[in-house]
């Protein structure tokens, strides 16, 4: 196994790193390297800065738009934006939905959807789980009843992510009773303008609105916006976690995070101390380990593989190093870490943080955002029991 970078790949590199450099607005960089809160407007634009040089959908095949790259050239993307603090695409349109339609949807449907989530222009939300029905994913009640050239939705999605700025969401609804739980689910693309649909907010613990409940009552949904087969939708849920998954573990924001645990140590004076160092040293140590278990994935890939079975495993981890930088830099900072200033995290703010060592660091907030890590894209416990079946058998 050969988990160096050809000369063509290091190239490849250095052709994202100009690229980005020169692209990436400095307003907006600066927000992600101090987790200060990115507006919609935010996210949009630097989407739709990579829709128009065809990389939002990085992912994505030829014939569909993408650019074509290999799983390495994927990977190498990905760390160079995170390292140059772009923001991280937001991931339901371009990360989760598209593969789906690209592998189950009609040509149709491909020229009607695909378009805009390369872009930037439409903003997807995620309508899996519901009151009861989060690791019981299969036990999903929000029933679509096929009436002529319609199906009539009833029901409630909840934890939807950014579903405040959805224009569309796709869901997974009940279409029969019959038979297996999973063997009744259908995969729905629901327009979020029609009549009868609401988003309410749910406050997090940080203060923020980043997640909602979604509400359908007698939603008129074109049948034409049914993905594939009826009662076949678990078999494309699947597909589409595995992306969810492998994107969750986001190796390379922890290496940039990682460096800034070390900028904040340092200002604040705990790296002097022999067991704070310890702590970091034994966070990077996992950090690299995860990577390599990465670039073992590619290298994987590279030869044909498929190791989306492993993809639950990298969503453990990673969300364990997200939690623990998060922990460590509040512990680094000290009663610095404490203010937190709803403000702060508001578009446009310009004030400071009392005696700002930090750099405008909300890292109280950012402590109580990454609580979420462990348990959303599927919890780590119910991750824990998948990698057992099968991975370990
Ligand atoms: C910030 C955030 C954003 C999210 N965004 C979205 C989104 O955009 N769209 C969407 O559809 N969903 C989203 N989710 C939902 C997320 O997928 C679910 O929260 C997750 O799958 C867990 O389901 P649950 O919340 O219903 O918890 P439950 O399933 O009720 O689990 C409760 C606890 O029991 C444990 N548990 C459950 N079953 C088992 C088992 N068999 N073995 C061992 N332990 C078990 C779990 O690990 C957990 O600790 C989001 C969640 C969060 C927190």
């Amino acid at each position: 196994m050969d988990l160096a970078f050809t000369p063509e790949e290091q190239a490849f590199r250095e052709e994202i790193r100009s690229w980005v450099r020169a692209n990436l607005p400095e307003d907006i960089a600066r927000k992600v390297r101090n987790d200060l809160h990115l507006t919609r407007e935010d996210m949009q634009r630097w989407a739709k800065i990579l829709g128009k040089k065809g990389w939002l959908g990085y992912g994505w095949p030829k014939e569909f738009g993408g650019p074509g790259w290999s799983a390495v050239q994927k990977h190498l993307f990905e760390e160079e934006c995170a390292l140059a603090g772009t923001p991280r695409i937001v991931p339901f349109g371009p990360v989760m939905v598209a593969p789906v339609i690209m592998a189950y949807g009609t040509p149709e449907q491909h020229r009607r959807f695909l378009p805009g989530i390369a872009s930037g222009e439409v903003w997807w939300s995620q309508g899996y789980s519901e009151p009861g029905s989060g690791s019981d994913l299969a036990s999903v009640k929000t029933r679509a009843e096929r009436v002529g050239d319609k199906y009539i939705v009833n029901g409630q999605k909840t934890w939807t992510t950014l579903g405040q700025y959805g224009e569309w969401i796709f869901c997974l609804v009940r279409t029969s009773n019959e038979g297996k739980p999973q063997t009744g689910i259908s995969f729905l693309l629901i327009d979020m303008k029609s009549p009868g649909v609401t988003v309410r907010p749910i406050k997090l613990l940080d203060g923020s609105h980043e997640v909602n409940e979604v509400f359908f009552d007698n939603v008129q949904v074109p049948a034409d916006q049914l993905i594939g087969e009826e009662n076949k939708g678990w078999t494309y849920a699947k597909h589409l976690l595995s992306h969810e998954r492998t994107n969750i573990a986001d190796v390379n924001r922890a290496k940039r995070e990682l460096e800034r645990l070390k900028r904040i140590a340092k200002t604040e004076g705990v790296w002097e101390d022999q067991r704070f160092r310890d702590q970091i040293a034994l966070l990077e140590i996992d950090v690299i380990a995860l990577e390599m278990l990465v670039l073992r994935v590619l290298s994987a890939m590279k030869s044909g593989k498929n190791p989306l079975d492993i993809a639950g495993l990298l969503k453990i981890k990673g969300s364990e190093i997200q939690q623990r930088y998060s922990e460590l830099m509040m512990l680094a900072a000290g009663p610095y870490a404490l203010p937190y200033i709803q403000e702060a995290m508001e578009a446009g703010y310009q004030g400071d943080f009392p005696g700002n060592v930090l750099g405008n660091a909300p890292l109280a907030a950012t402590y109580f955002n990454m609580r979420k890590t462990t348990i959303y894209g599927g919890s780590n416990e119910v991750q824990r029991n998948i990698v057992a079946q099968t991975v370990l058998g």
